[in-house]
């Protein structure tokens, strides 16, 4: 079946822009953001999606090429570095290529959910592409996709072979009145059954609410360390902090966990949670906890409750520069209270996805406050991003995640 256009032709300018040298640097060493106050010169005015050839200050040649993007303070979003090329079905289809090429290895293993385009680091900057078994999931951040979204969304469900593809828009598409009539969580191709996806990852059965969940419905980045915390868990006792839908505690149920706690402040995710855990038939047994982070842990020290595996993996804790103190306050809070609970030769599993605060502040906030409790630790492993979550700019790097064995 040949998929109908969605949205109306849209055409585009050309607009020819010259930068600052301080951004000409950047643009130079690949950065993909170009921010409103670094351009010097422009043409002609431009609308969401056009365009935009960066031109050497001195030698007026072409840099690099962008999506120009009004709305934003980022004004020209960059999907083409050094050499000038037509952008059109060929090359998104060889963006499209590279990228699923990356993430070959993965789909070699017992795992059919994957992020296939990851914004900025598959050169498509605030365009998602996931895949759930064979329903593909399309997040959408910016206006400057929609006159490229025909040629896109066909290449893409060429590519993943999915029998559905789905359209989520970020909260400000959401709220704009220019999305040319595509509303979040529309059906762009073929047939929806249940808004509810059941995918595999490494084996273990999972399921995401593609409609209505968080950002595509599930979390794929944390795929590895689910698996590790998984193979781990072996007749253990584990405590998973900010579990959403269950991630982590369904692999460590999977793995042979004897009694799994998942605890989250929203009692929907948990929910979800305890019925992920059903699809895979576990043995061990799953309690859920409704109650906000801090305030759970704290309870359960008073209780004197012990695991031999503490995972805590809370939500960004800093979505804008002036709340990075406060993120590192809290993740040194979190570090404190999960030490508290792990038992004698047990492991606490720590994860920031706050790009803000980088891989080394944060370990090291964490590493200070494990020792704070009085609690020695070895540090058995530093995980980044899963291969289907490449970086290719410093912004990009956002998951990391320490596993430490406390004595
Ligand atoms: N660990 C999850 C992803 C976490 S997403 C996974 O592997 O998939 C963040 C979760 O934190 C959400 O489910 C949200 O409900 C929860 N949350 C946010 N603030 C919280 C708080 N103060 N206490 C407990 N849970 C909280």
């Amino acid at each position: 079946m040949h998929i109908m256009n969605i949205v109306p032709e849209i055409k585009t300018n050309r607009i020819a822009i010259k930068l600052r040298p301080i951004a000409e640097k950047m643009v130079k060493r690949g950065h993909p953001w170009i921010f409103e106050d670094s351009i010097v010169k422009q043409n002609i005015e431009g609308n969401a999606g056009d365009l935009a050839i960066i031109y050497d200050h001195k030698k007026n040649n072409i840099m690099a090429i962008g999506l120009y993007d009004p709305q934003s303070p980022i004004r020209v979003k960059l999907i083409q570095f050094r050499k000038a090329v037509q952008i059109n079905e060929d090359w998104f289809l060889n963006k499209v290529n590279e990228a699923y090429i990356l993430r070959s290895p993965l789909l070699e293993t017992d795992t059919n959910s994957y992020r296939l385009i990851f914004g900025e680091n598959d050169h498509m900057p605030g365009f998602i592409a996931d895949v759930y078994d064979t329903v593909l999931v399309i997040k959408l951040y910016s206006h400057i996709w929609f006159p490229y979204l025909n040629t896109i969304v066909r290449i893409l469900q060429k590519q993943t072979a999915c029998k559905t593809v789905v359209l989520r828009l970020s909260r400000s598409l959401q709220s704009s009145n220019d999305t040319y009539n595509l509303y979040d969580g529309q059906v762009l191709y073929g047939e929806l059954e249940s808004e509810v996806i059941v995918f595999r990852e490494h084996g273990v059965l999972f399921s995401a609410n593609v409609i209505k969940g968080h950002k595509t419905g599930y979390f794929l980045d944390h795929r590895h360390n689910r698996k590790q915390v998984g193979m781990l868990s072996k007749e253990k006792k584990v405590l998973d902090v900010f579990s959403y839908a269950g991630g982590f505690s369904v692999h460590a149920l999977a793995g042979g966990a004897k009694e799994v706690v998942s605890l989250d402040i929203s009692k929907h995710a948990l929910e979800m949670a305890k019925d992920n855990a059903r699809l895979n038939v576990p043995k061990g047994k799953h309690t859920v906890l409704v109650a906000d982070a801090f305030e759970g842990m704290q309870q359960l020290i008073k209780e004197k409750k012990r695991f031999d595996i503490v995972v805590i993996d809370p939500p960004s804790f800093a979505k804008r520069e002036s709340e990075i103190i406060r993120a590192k306050n809290s993740y040194a809070r979190l570090a404190k209270l999960g030490a508290q609970l792990v038992a004698s030769n047990g492991i606490l599993v720590l994860a920031s996805c706050s790009s803000r605060v980088i891989a080394e502040d944060f370990f090291e906030i964490s590493e200070e406050h494990i020792s704070i409790t009085g609690r020695s630790f070895e540090i058995i492993e530093k995980t980044y991003h899963d291969i289907d979550h490449p970086i290719n700019f410093p912004e990009g790097a956002y998951l990391k995640c320490g596993y430490y064995r406390l004595n």
